[in-house]
């Protein structure tokens, strides 16, 4: 049994907040009856209707996705550029969105799922979920610049939390830096090598938590197993 502003939530009918002004406003029907009711709790048996149309929860699912640069992560683009949805596109029927954000340009791991809880748990910074960066960067960072980095650097936001930072590999003039970050700011990654004075001119994502790329083919995806699930809630 569950509340039924989740079990609209759970059929894609609206966020659940939204659900919860559709029950209040009576357009909402439990086996033929309106329920205006918040906490009316319902079951997969019960026949849940919106309007007059018939609602059932999906599937929840979950994706592993290698996103290759050049796709944006977000469900629209207003500007018609490939967007990560594109990739599942007659692969996976639920409708699925990103968990988080992976810039344009910036290529690696991105979960989707239709669960909306488990994306909230994953991008709240008090859940804290590791997330790992390889970064071509202009030039060579000395020690001490990577150190501000993992102490944290100022950017317009505010202090970035500490960051575990490794000196990976030089290319050319260039050089290859892994860092850890928990938290999810807009080009957090891009602004703080920024801020030090080495540009990212490349960015891949190679971890979330305990999730690694293993196996997985540029652009390409697979469903999480239900024990992975479960590590992650
Ligand atoms: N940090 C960035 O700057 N870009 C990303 O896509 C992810 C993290």
């Amino acid at each position: 049994m569950e509340r039924l502003q989740k079990y609209l939530a759970r059929a894609g009918v609206a966020a659940r907040r939204d659900a919860e002004q559709l029950i209040l406003a009576g357009r909402v029907k439990v086996n033929g009856k309106v329920v205006k009711e918040l906490g009316f709790k319902v079951s997969d048996r019960d026949v849940v209707e919106v309007d007059g149309r018939i609602v059932k929860p999906e599937k929840l699912v979950y994706i592993l996705m290698y996103k290759p640069a050049g796709y944006i992560t977000t469900v629209d683009d207003p500007f018609g550029r490939p967007t990560v949805l594109s990739l599942l596109a007659g692969k996976v029927k639920e409708r699925v969105f990103p968990v988080g954000r992976l810039d344009m340009n910036t290529e690696g791991l991105l979960i989707l799922t239709n669960d909306g809880d488990l994306a909230m748990a994953l991008t709240h910074p008090k859940h804290r979920v590791p997330k790992t960066y390889l970064a071509l960067v202009r030039g060579t960072p000395n020690r001490a610049k990577l150190k501000e980095l993992e102490q944290g650097v100022l950017l317009e936001d505010g202090y970035t939390a500490p960051a575990k930072v490794n000196f990976k590999k030089p290319e050319g003039k260039n050089s290859w830096i892994e860092i850890t970050i928990h938290e999810g700011r807009k080009r957090q990654v891009r602004r703080m090598f920024k801020k030090i004075g080495h540009p990212v001119l490349k960015l891949i994502r190679t971890r979330i938590g305990f999730l690694t790329g293993y196996g997985l083919k540029k652009g390409s995806f697979r469903y999480l197993t239900p024990a992975e699930v479960l590590k992650l809630k």
